[in-house]
């Protein structure tokens, strides 16, 4: 029964399930896989954002593995974790959902030193050179600045100060802080070093795997369905504008009627197809094509669909009247083209009966309620 809900809530209303759940009968019920399903498959933007921060750091190895109720609680966490007050958007780098000022206030900077100020039996260089010590630099300082592109690069780290605990005492966030790496460089040798990091390095190898397992099979899947749904949409877009352009011409066609003879030119239009590009090139070929879509088929609402269909999918087709003084007349007649050829609706009928008086008086051309078909 579980496995069937999951499927129609979003993270949130997930986090909240699992919770009052859980209370009722307990037990492991959710698993990384699920969560990780929800996440990108019911997840809005900012969740995904947030699994794809927690994989990478799950990848790199430098975070206890989040059990999946700490996974998704995570993603779905709306103010900081450590003073409850701050919103928050992002997970940082430490699996550990912090404000700003927090992650200020709780972390500390490491420069990687240069070679020749390499004096003492320990330094943070070596440490951070083990394999095992995964810390994710920063972003990098020059040695000496006025060499510029010359000079050696060294790597910056921000490292959380104190272990994070969850309320049951279980470890969270960033393995190495900066307590551990302090304690590191005050024992009286390397081997020291190496022993204290292997008793220190959790074994989540695990945990680490299913992670990953679930995130590489799942982000396959949700391209697709994205893929998918974005070819759905557009066809739909296309059909939409195809619609309109018919509306907009019966509207045309019933204007004509009720405009005088010696007006009807004034209503004369072109289509016009344009869509963006950013290559100028393509841009030109494909206009090209298009054109020579136009000219072959049969009748022009013919050609606008075969444009539509064969455009891009951002192409858009309007209808572009000839005399600019009718265009502002009729308007609103373009930008909207469905409200004024309902035929179900009277007051549509009305408003074209409406424009078609406008453009008669524009013209001072005599005018009655509705003109007869033949004027
Ligand atoms: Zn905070």
């Amino acid at each position: 029964m579980y496995q069937n809900v999951v499927e129609y809530l979003n993270p949130t209303e997930l986090y909240t399930f699992t919770l009052s759940y859980a209370s009722i009968c307990d037990g492991p019920i959710l698993t990384t896989y699920t969560v990780v399903k929800n996440a990108l498959f019911n997840g809005n933007k900012n969740i995904k954002t947030r699994m794809e921060r927690i994989y990478a750091q799950v990848i790199a190895n430098t975070i206890f593995i989040p059990k999946p109720i700490r996974l998704l609680s995570l993603l779905t966490m709306k103010h900081c974790e450590c003073c409850n007050m701050q919103p928050i958007n992002f997970v940082t780098d430490y699996g550990l959902a912090l404000c700003l000022p927090c992650k200020k206030k709780n972390t500390s900077r490491i420069e990687m030193k240069a070679t020749k100020v390499l004096r003492s039996k320990i330094e943070m260089n070596d440490i951070i050179q083990n394999q095992k010590v995964n810390l994710v630099p920063h972003h990098c300082v020059k040695e000496q600045p006025n060499l510029g592109y010359y000079s050696r690069s060294l790597l910056v780290y921000y490292v959380l100060n104190e272990p994070f605990f969850d309320e049951n005492n279980n470890r969270l966030g960033p393995i190495i802080t900066h307590k551990q790496l302090s304690e590191m460089l005050n024992l009286p040798s390397y081997e020291a070093v190496e022993k204290y990091i292997e008793d220190n390095t959790p074994d989540q190898s695990q945990a680490r795997r299913m992670f990953i397992q679930a995130m590489t099979l799942l982000r396959e899947k949700i391209f697709d369905i994205n893929e998918k749904k974005a070819l759905e949409r557009s066809v739909k877009v296309k059909r939409f504008r195809f619609k309109k352009y018919l509306n907009t011409t019966q509207a045309i066609a019933f204007l004509l009627e009720r405009v005088p003879e010696h007006l009807r030119f004034k209503l004369d239009y072109n289509i016009q197809f344009s869509f963006y590009r950013q290559n100028d090139r393509a841009r030109r070929a494909k206009m090209d094509e298009i054109r020579m879509l136009a000219n072959a088929a049969e009748s022009p609402a013919a050609a606008v669909q075969a444009i539509l269909n064969q455009g891009p999918p951002d192409g858009v087709v309007s209808i572009w009247i000839r005399c600019n003084k009718t265009a502002g007349i009729i308007k609103p007649l373009l930008s909207c083209p469905t409200k004024y050829n309902d035929e179900t609706k009277k007051s549509h009928r009305a408003n074209l009966l409406e424009l078609a008086r406008m453009i008669c008086k524009h013209y001072k051309a005599p005018c009655e309620n509705e003109f007869p078909a033949t004027w």
